[in-house]
């Protein structure tokens, strides 16, 4: 077993998260303009998907030599870089 989680699968998750995330809240202001009862908690539903997948990024999206995060200041990065930023180690999908 590797030890923790992947970094590639848990930014693909994260940027999963994220997006539905996005999505539900876009549907729940949508649902609100039209007066939908039950908006709000779709809002409140899409913003904590986001919560969620942000924090899941920021604590393990990490790269797997040094331990640092790889996400940039309160922005993710869509894929995993190359080499670490920290270390300057390279970053493959086969370590
Ligand atoms: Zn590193």
């Amino acid at each position: 077993m590797k030890r923790g989680m992947n970094c590639f699968l848990a930014d693909q998750c994260s940027d999963r998260l994220m997006g539905c995330g996005i999505a539900a809240a876009l549907l729940g202001y949508a649902m609100r303009a039209l007066g939908v009862p039950g908006a709000e908690h779709a809002v409140l539903a899409g913003y904590a998907l986001l919560l969620g997948g942000w924090a899941l990024g920021v604590r393990y999206v990490v790269c797997p030599h040094c331990g640092r995060s790889l996400s940039r200041f309160l922005r993710l990065p869509g894929d995993i870089p190359g080499r670490c930023p920290h270390c300057g180690e390279r970053i493959g999908p086969e370590e």
